[in-house]
């Protein structure tokens, strides 16, 4: 497996219920909270409760079951929030860091989903 995924890292805490958590929605797969460093006035993470490092280590090996609950808790996020530009929201910007070059900090899947300001250029300068 590509892929070892280390069960002390601070998102699989807050799934076993060990550090408490700002929940914004949870499914039967996933669980979405508010960030504790929010980068934005909307700045919500979304998990799997499944053990995966990173999207390709989802996509590889959750069910999709899994991969279906996940897709739709972002967007339940986003209707609960009211975010969603077809129904007149103000939008949002959805981003999944990945290993070195993505800066991912915490090795277990996560969606952050960031609003309530222009969030301007896509990416840092390097
Ligand atoms: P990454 O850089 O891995 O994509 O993002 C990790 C995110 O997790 C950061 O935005 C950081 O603020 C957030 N974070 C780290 N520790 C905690 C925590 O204990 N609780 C919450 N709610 N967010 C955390």
């Amino acid at each position: 497996m590509a892929y070892d995924y280390d069960s002390g890292n601070i998102f699989a805490k807050i799934l076993r219920g060990e550090i408490p958590n700002d929940t914004v929605l949870e499914t039967g797969h996933s669980l979405a909270f508010n960030d504790i460093g929010p980068q934005a006035p909307v700045h919500v993470l979304v998990i799997p409760k499944g053990a995966y490092v990173n999207w390709d280590h989802f996509v590889i090996e959750a069910s999709a079951e899994e991969i279906a609950d996940f897709a739709r808790a972002i967007h339940a996020v986003v209707e609960k929030l009211g975010l969603e530009p077809g129904s007149g929201g103000q939008g949002y910007r959805l981003i999944m860091n990945a290993g070195e070059a993505g800066l991912q900090e915490v090795p277990h899947l996560h969606a952050h989903i960031l609003s309530g300001r222009p969030l301007g250029k896509l990416v840092a300068e390097g």
